[in-house]
């Protein structure tokens, strides 16, 4: 059956029951598949038939999964690694050769910046930063070897939003190839295909999964894309385990219902904080004083469970807010059930030389918080009282 709702798609796209008639997926741990008769073989290796030959090549738990994302995001097609950094490093490896030159934005992951500075400039690929939300500085940074956009929206930890739909038409006019980074929004708040983007990456760890067990990664996008992506997976090896593919594709089946809650628990916060005292300002996506409130509220459905402030007395203050939070974890991850605040300047971005992190906007005293399912009103207290 073909389902229209996005919560229908993400709980009903299921592998067909086994002879035990299960009614949550089997899971499939084995490394290898057999073949019925030699012909069978030969024409799966040929690929002339489709079917399992190998887990690092496919599985029935990985296959679920990524028919279920290619549905959500609105795709054609779609491949599954072990992290989002391999689907990052996957989908730049197999798509760009020596020469080539990708536009980012500055804002962008720490493992990102990390495989466009250090790792893609071994193979000859180079790389510009661009200031993102003056559109003049997209056109002035392309040259005739770009090929890659890639962004994120909202970008990690500054919470800045680029206006996908702009970023669609000029990928088009200019013949680019536009790489959208949906981790904190994830399909449910916002699908970059629909403004024009070619791929969508994410980190299936944060939201996907949404509960802080396993890490993993997703690619979707135009079908001939995926089909170099896999060509190069396939012999590289950056294969997501089937348990994790299991466990992430039941973790789709609530992602609705949780960034519904992430979504409102983080407004109400970054509300709170807007008016508390000790606190500079507040970023979050649809506050009306967001910088890009407008197209946050074209593209996203809601604000997504991110929040940033800047706390007053810079680096000194911003570690002390942290060691004084007695509920809210500090942890490396996002998108969990539970609220995490981290401090990019000395942790996630602390391989930032100080002139790329000012260029970043990550201040000192800049205080990023994953907003949990707890209940709001102790996610706030707990935060007001490390304020004080
Ligand atoms: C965490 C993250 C990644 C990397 O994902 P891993 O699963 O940790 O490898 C990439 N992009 C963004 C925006 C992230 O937050």
């Amino acid at each position: 059956m073909n389902f229209k709702n996005f919560e229908t798609q993400a709980i009903r796209t299921q592998n067909e029951h086994s002879q035990y008639n299960e009614h949550s997926t089997a899971l499939h741990l084995t490394s290898s598949f057999v073949f019925d008769d030699a012909e069978q073989m030969r024409a799966l290796f040929a690929d002339e038939q489709e079917g399992n030959i190998y887990s690092r090549y496919s599985n029935p738990n990985t296959t679920e999964l990524i028919d279920k994302i290619c549905l959500l995001e609105g795709a054609e097609a779609g491949w599954a690694t072990a992290t989002g950094m391999a689907a990052v490093f996957t989908s730049l490896a197999a798509l760009l050769k020596q020469g080539d030159h990708v536009l980012a934005c500055r804002s962008i992951f720490g493992s990102t910046h990390t495989v466009l500075t250090k790792l893609l400039p071994k193979w000859g690929i180079t790389h510009s930063y661009v200031d993102a939300n003056d559109t003049q500085n997209w056109k002035n940074a392309v040259t005739p070897n770009t090929k890659i956009l890639f962004i994120e929206t909202p970008t990690n930890p500054g919470i800045d939003i680029l206006d996908l739909e702009w970023l669609g038409n000029f990928a088009q006019q200019h013949q680019l190839l536009l790489l959208v980074d949906n981790c904190f929004a994830t399909p449910y708040l916002q699908q970059p295909i629909k403004y024009g983007a070619h791929l969508v990456i994410h980190s299936a760890t944060k939201y996907i999964d949404g509960q802080g067990r396993v890490l993993g990664g997703l690619i979707a996008g135009k079908k001939e894309l995926i089909t170099d992506i896999k060509a190069f997976a396939r012999h590289s090896g950056p294969a997501l385990s089937p348990f994790n593919a299991w466990i992430l594709s039941k973790s789709l089946e609530t992602l609705a219902v949780r960034m519904d809650r992430h979504s409102e628990n983080a407004l109400k916060l970054a509300q709170w904080l807007e008016q508390h005292p000790e606190v500079e300002w507040v970023k979050y996506p649809f506050l009306p004083s967001h910088p890009q409130y407008q197209i946050a509220k074209k593209q996203m459905k809601a604000g997504g469970g991110m929040v940033s402030f800047n706390v007053k007395g810079g680096l000194e203050k911003g570690r002390q807010f942290l060691n004084q939070l007695q509920m809210i974890s500090m942890s490396a991850n996002l998108g969990d059930t539970r609220s995490i605040a981290t401090h990019p300047a000395s942790t996630t971005h602390s391989k930032l030389t100080e002139q790329e992190r000012l260029e970043t906007g990550i201040l000192p005293g800049l205080i990023r918080v994953s907003v949990g399912l707890e209940h709001i009103n102790d996610i706030i207290a707990d935060i007001e009282q490390a304020l004080r």
